[in-house]
Parts: C-alpha cells; sequence; structure tokens
C-alpha cells in the first residue's frame, strides 16, 4: 500500500495540467490514472493493476479525497485532490486551442451522441477522431479503430480497473497521445448526468453525492473504503 502512496503525483493541480498541456504541445505519451481508496484496493488483490500502477511511465494522481486525506496521515505531502473531470476538461480545452484529435472508447451510445454535439459547439478546433460507446463485445478491436487516427488524446471511460488494463495492453502501439480512464466523466461533461453542485465538491463530500444519485455503489463504496481505512490505519502504526 505504502508504495501507491509513495507514487502519488505530489504536485499541486496547476502545476499537472501545466504539464499536460506541455505533453500535448511536444506531442510526448502520457499514461494517466486517477486514484480513490477502491484504485489501492483493486490493486492489491489484482497483479495486473497493480504492474500497472506502479509503471513509471504511469502517473498517478489522487482523485478521491479519501486518498488525499490518507495521504496526509502517512505524511506523503500531496497536495490535493486532481479529478478525472476535471483533467478530461482540461484536455479538451487545451485539444481545442491547440487543434488537437480526441478519440474515446466508453459509456453509452445516447452518451456518445450527446457528447458529440457538445465537442462540436464548444470545441470547433478540437478534431474529433473516433468516439465509440463501451458496450461493444471485442474492446481490442475498438482500440484498433483508435491507433488509426494516431490522435493526441484518448478518454476510456468503462470504469475503474477495465479503463486502465484496456489502456495499458494497447498504449506501445501509439508514438504519443495523452490516455486516461475517466470512468463516468463522459456522462457528466455530455450534459446527461449532473456533477455535485459546487459547494458539495468544496466541502469533500462529491462521493456522498455520488451515492445518493446512485445508491447501488454504496455496497462498492462501504467496503472498499472500510477496508482501506483499516489498511492505513496499519501503516501509521
Ligand atoms: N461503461 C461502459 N461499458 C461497460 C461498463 C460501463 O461503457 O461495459 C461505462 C458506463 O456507461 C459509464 C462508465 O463506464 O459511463 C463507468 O462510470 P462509473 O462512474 O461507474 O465509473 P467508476 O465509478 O468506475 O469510475
Amino acid at each position: 500500500m505504502k508504495k501507491y502512496f509513495n507514487k502519488l503525483y505530489k504536485k499541486d493541480a496547476n502545476t499537472f495540467y501545466q504539464e499536460l498541456k506541455k505533453s500535448l504541445e511536444k506531442e510526448e505519451k502520457h499514461f494517466i490514472v486517477t486514484a480513490n481508496p477502491e484504485t489501492f484496493m483493486m490493486a492489491s488483490k489484482d497483479k495486473e493493476f497493480h504492474k500497472l500502477l506502479l509503471d513509471t511511465n504511469v502517473t498517478m494522481v489522487p482523485d478521491g479525497i479519501g486518498i488525499v486525506k490518507a495521504a496526509h496521515k502517512v505524511k506523503y505531502d500531496v497536495k490535493g485532490r486532481i479529478t478525472g473531470i476535471d483533467i478530461a476538461e482540461k484536455l479538451l480545452e487545451y485539444g481545442n486551442e491547440l487543434e488537437k484529435t480526441i478519440c474515446v472508447l466508453g459509456s453509452k451510445q445516447e452518451v456518445i451522441d450527446a457528447f458529440a454535439n457538445v465537442l462540436n459547439k464548444k470545441y470547433p478546433n478540437l478534431n474529433v477522431g473516433v468516439l465509440l460507446n463501451g458496450y461493444s463485445k471485442d474492446k481490442d478491436k475498438d482500440f484498433e479503430k483508435i491507433i488509426k487516427v494516431k490522435p493526441d488524446i484518448v478518454l476510456v471511460a468503462l470504469g475503474m480497473g477495465n479503463q486502465e488494463k484496456l489502456i495499458y495492453k494497447h498504449i506501445n502501439k501509439f508514438d504519443k497521445g495523452v490516455f486516461i480512464g475517466v470512468g463516468g466523466s463522459i456522462d457528466v461533461l455530455s450534459g446527461t448526468k449532473k456533477r455535485a453542485p459546487k459547494i458539495l465538491i468544496k466541502l469533500n463530500l462529491e462521493w456522498l453525492y455520488r451515492i445518493c444519485k446512485e445508491p447501488k455503489r454504496i455496497k462498492r463504496f462501504y467496503e472498499n473504503n472500510i477496508k482501506f481505512i483499516l489498511r492505513v490505519k496499519k501503516l501509521i502504526k
């Protein structure tokens, strides 16, 4: 568990965004994983995910408040949350400014359609490569379509774990690109779902909003977070 904390990006969000913009400008390859307690718990059980998370080519940013608070408890100077949805939004903004090409894999077809409209209206200089929903049987085949586009930005929205593993499987076939698993962010960025109100984000209660909106998350959240807290307590002893 300590290895994961060690690996966390320690600088602030704005510095990270500037680095991201530079990666786009210089056409560097960049794989970002956004971490919350579930990420650490999954990695401690799943060898493939563990390897991916600790790969030196992967930048792991603290997405959830649970990770930020726990990092402070184990004396790591993490500056604050850097969320997947904020990163995705920055990538759209920079991609538009720099006239880069984007591909998306994941979320439902109606969400993809709505997102295509948003891209068109709000980010007219961003070139849209392929936008593929996340419900086809052969995701490797979907990725082959993305490889052909040679994109600068690849957002994969398939849920934590699956999205990162899929990127990891194919990233060596790309010469450039910023890759990130964004979970349910496309649902929000497309206007299909609402993000938590700003006041709740400020109060670090975004997680509570998501649980209230999708009560089926309670079990997953409870199990992972309780285990995570116990693991962190062991580290402090
Ligand atoms: N999803 C998908 N294909 C699947 C399963 C999920 O495209 O087979 C999408 C789903 O539509 C949603 C996203 O993956 O847009 C998962 O969002 P969630 O907020 O659950 O992600 P997490 O909490 O794991 O980050």
